[in-house]
């Protein structure tokens, strides 16, 4: 008589990644982690010890699994399946903020806020602008950010960056082509800092700089709300917020989902709207301003992740808290 055959359930996909020194966590409720407030859960969230640690782990890991970096998630819309694969979140280790000769050295998990706030306490001009982006040095260099004049293409010297085969890059600015909202870096190309121009500048305009745009941030955008800033590209020569606002779009609703009445290109979670209501007020927007104008309006927010029902089974293990 033939034995019957006992099946193996297949390894999690964390027993299958290589040894760290960071950190993995598994079923993290990414919605804790991003400034929607809303979306799935990653499947595995990497937090590298630093560099070498990051590079490692990208050299070893099984080909057919998925690495994503993210920031704060401050221009992310995660998707209410959640994230397949290992997301990965550049913390203490790779945030560092370093005058040397060449320029101001960063890591990319610091906060653009605080590279901001050490630039002007060394006397560094040009930065100011910084203050401006609620984002991380990483998600910045990703998006080339921007603010009232200046984008990180305008200062940057140099990128340093890991791709999916764990190879160190280290580029001139120029080899990333920035232009406006974009960087043409290889799309699995995970930033792990950069070198900033710096130069001596005049303390007392620094100060007035950053207090202008801090001001104009606060009078102009919902900065205390639920959002992922700006939803969609300025199209070459007009204004997103502008073609929404000649559709009627401002305060527009759907579900949870509402347009700013502050700002009519930041869309804001009410309270209870999912990922989907997000998504779909956006869309409508696209629909209606095509259908008035015949301009495309171009999604700036990143949109990733499953829709819900397709994304990695959190389950068994419950979400977990983020961190
Ligand atoms: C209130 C508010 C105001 C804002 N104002 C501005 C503004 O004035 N100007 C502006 O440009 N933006 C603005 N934003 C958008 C956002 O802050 C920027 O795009 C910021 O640079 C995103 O950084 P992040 O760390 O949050 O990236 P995330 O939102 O986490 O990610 C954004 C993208 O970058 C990628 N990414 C993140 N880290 C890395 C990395 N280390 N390597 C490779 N890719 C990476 C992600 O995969 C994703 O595609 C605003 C957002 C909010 C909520």
């Amino acid at each position: 008589m033939m034995a019957a055959e006992v099946r193996q359930p297949a390894p999690s996909l964390l027993e299958r990644l290589p040894p760290v020194r960071g950190r993995y966590r598994a079923c993290v409720a990414i919605s804790e982690l991003a400034w929607f407030r809303v979306g799935g859960p990653a499947e595995i969230v990497f937090r590298p010890a630093d560099r070498d640690d990051l590079a490692d782990f990208l050299r070893r890991k099984p080909k057919d699994v998925p690495a994503l970096a993210i920031g704060v998630g401050s221009n992310l819309l995660v998707r209410d399946g959640g994230i397949a694969g290992v997301v990965v979140r550049l913390g203490r280790g790779i945030s560092e903020v370093t005058l040397k000769d060449d320029g101001l050295h960063v890591g990319a998990g610091a906060l653009d806020g605080n590279v901001a706030l050490t630039a002007q306490q060394l006397r560094l001009g040009g930065l100011e602008f910084l203050s401006g982006i609620p984002g991380t040095i990483g998600g910045g260099l990703r998006m080339n950010a921007g603010a009232y004049g200046t984008e990180f293409k305008d200062v940057l010297l140099r990128a340093e960056a890991v791709d999916g085969a764990g190879r160190v890059h280290s580029v001139p600015a120029a080899d990333l082509r920035m232009t406006y909202r974009h960087c043409g870096a290889p799309a699995d190309w995970i930033f792990t800092g950069c070198v900033l121009r710096a130069e001596k500048g005049d303390p007392t305009a620094i100060a007035a700089r950053t207090r202008e745009i801090r001001e104009k941030r606060e009078a102009t955008q919902p900065v205390r709300a639920r959002t992922g800033g700006s939803t969609f590209k300025n199209p070459p020569g007009n204004s997103a917020w502008k073609l929404i606002e000649g559709i009627g779009g401002r305060g527009l609703a759907r579900g949870g989902a509402r347009v700013s009445e502050q700002h009519c290109n930041f869309l804001i979670n009410e309270g209870g709207a999912t990922a989907d209501d997000i998504e779909g007020l956006g869309n409508d927007l696209v629909e209606h301003v095509r259908g008035a104008t015949g301009i495309t309006l171009e999604w700036e927010i990143q949109r990733i992740g499953a829709l819900a029902g397709r994304g990695p089974d959190c389950s068994s293990l419950g979400a977990g808290a983020a961190s």
